[in-house]
């Protein structure tokens, strides 16, 4: 069976979408682009973060190939014409801020949990965090 994840300089090749999507869903792609051409099949699906600024990695339901960048690089979608999807965290919940004008996102990577509040970035634990993991023991 041929490899799932390969290595290439610094980058990863894969040739299962699954698995594509998990990876930048693990480093945090928020926005799906399809940018479609002329075909109905889109010509590529972009993972995005940043406001669409930058790319963590592409897919091409051509190839069935896609790649996973080790750094995110710059993204420029000025006259591209995208299908937009917000990435739907398989294994995540979503909290609003308490003025209501943020998320925040707990996702689960493999046995722990994160969360993407300022409180977990700045003490690697937060309410959210509790939240979930009482009702994942429930
Ligand atoms: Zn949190």
């Amino acid at each position: 069976m041929m490899k799932q994840k390969v290595r290439i300089g610094d980058r990863l090749e894969f040739n299962d979408y699954e698995s594509w999507l998990e990876e930048v869903k693990k480093r945090g792609a928020d926005l799906l682009l399809e940018e479609h051409g002329a075909t109905t099949y889109p010509n590529f699906i972009y993972a995005s973060s940043e406001g669409k600024q930058r790319l963590q990695g592409n897919w091409s339901p051509t190839s069935g190939k896609g790649y996973v960048y080790e750094f995110l690089i710059s993204f420029n979608t000025s006259r591209r014409k995208f299908l937009e999807t917000r990435v739907a965290q398989k294994k995540g919940w979503v909290f609003k801020s308490s003025d209501g004008k943020k998320e925040y996102e707990v996702v689960q990577n493999e046995d722990s949990l994160k969360c993407t509040c300022p409180g977990f970035t700045f003490r690697g634990h937060c309410k959210h965090i509790t939240k979930v993991s009482e009702n994942l023991t429930n």
